[in-house]
């Protein structure tokens, strides 16, 4: 949050909240707000395994990479697939955010948001990573948490209020009262699947190969959870596979919602199992305050209206939906006292350094 006293703060300190999303990654600084918005990607040399580009300038390599060079996304499905990938990205963006600092500043203090559910080795891992790539100290966060905290809900009152974040690789989804986590729900679907649905439906209706970039730019410019006040069109450009030649196809906004329509479902499986689950006294509440939706998967067209529709409760997008996870992140080191309680605690002894 941007007040005169981080400001200051932040010219002595630095105080850093990290979203390591699966798709993207962001930085933010006390007083200085998100200074980094990157893809989590990272370009490998394949036999060295060594890091050559990292965050934009790896993702814009995707697909065109010569035989020795690989581009990855260490996170893609919400585990740490190779620690010493997701250690270099966080290095590279930790150090990016120290570099812009005006003055010289002692080593920073960083909290990490981490899918809920995680395993304790992968906790680990991240912690480590943190610590290694140059912060003084590290904490975690679930991202949920973090999602609920930079969204401004109440979580810490006993009020019940409820996130649904959905991301690349994973969509969250909790439901919070007295500074806890009551129910959650991680699930591995999530804008990914949905672009990987879109690439299915182009495959079978059409006999047309599509890219993962094409997929993804369907899905924002016609993609939709709900109809359309007006439907659109799209041209999908890739390979026909019969013919092995480029080709153009001209789809509709109603065939794509019958494409993502699985994903979707699954997502609404998870927030209605979820609410199976939550003890009435909270659901009550959770009638009245609706439920707060983030992550980039969130604004897909009608997705809101769905969720209400098919759950009956309001539904609301948080500000600033793909920011939520890392303002929230960094709000806990400006209020460590009340919010510390929120951070995820390694087991003892899991600690390396
Ligand atoms: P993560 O936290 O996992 O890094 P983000 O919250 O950054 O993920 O969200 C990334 C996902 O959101 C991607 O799958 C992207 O395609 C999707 N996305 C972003 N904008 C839109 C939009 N307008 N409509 C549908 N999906 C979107
Ligand atoms: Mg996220």
């Amino acid at each position: 949050m941007f007040t005169p006293l981080n400001w200051l703060l932040g010219l002595f300190s630095l105080d850093i909240g990290i979203d390591l999303g699966t798709a993207n990654t962001l930085v933010n600084v006390r007083g200085r707000g998100i200074v980094i918005n990157e893809p989590s990607w990272v370009a490998i040399e394949k036999r060295s395994r060594k890091a050559l580009a990292i965050g934009a300038e790896a993702r814009q390599m995707v697909g065109r990479t010569p035989a020795n060079i690989i581009a990855i996304r260490p996170l893609r499905d919400g585990v740490i697939s190779d620690f010493e990938i997701t250690q270099a990205m966080l290095e590279y963006f930790i150090g990016k955010a120290h570099e812009q600092s005006l003055v010289p500043l002692p080593r920073p203090r960083v909290v990490v948001g981490i899918p809920s559910g995680v395993t304790e080795v992968e906790k680990r891992a991240v912690y480590d990573a943190t610590i290694s790539a140059g912060a003084r100290e590290a904490f975690l966060i679930e991202e949920p948490m973090a999602a609920a905290i930079g969204a401004g809900l109440p979580i810490t009152e006993s009020h019940g209020s409820m996130v649904v974040d959905i991301g690349g690789g994973t969509t969250e989804v909790a439901i919070f009262s007295l500074g806890g986590i009551v129910i959650s729900r991680s699930i591995r679907v999530a804008g990914d699947e949905m672009d990987e649905d879109v690439i299915q439906y182009m495959r079978t209706k059409y006999n047309l190969l599509i890219g993962e970039r094409m997929a993804e730019r369907a899905k924002l410019e016609a993609g939709s959870a709900y109809p359309l006040p007006e439907e659109r069109r799209i041209t999908m450009r890739g390979r026909n596979l019969i013919t092995g030649l480029p080709e153009a196809v001209d789809v509709s906004s109603i065939e794509l919602r019958e494409a993502l329509s699985s994903s979707v479902q699954i997502i609404l499986d998870a927030i209605k199992d979820a609410l199976d689950e939550t003890p009435p006294e909270l659901i009550s509440d959770l009638m009245e305050s609706g439920i707060c939706m983030a992550g980039g998967g969130s604004l897909l067209a009608g997705l809101q209206e769905r969720v209400s529709e098919e759950v009956n409760m309001r539904v609301w997008l948080a500000d600033d939906p793909m920011t939520c996870v890392a303002r929230g992140a960094g709000r806990v080191l400006e209020d460590y006292d009340n919010l510390r309680a929120m951070l995820v605690g390694l087991e003892r002894g899991s600690t390396r350094h």
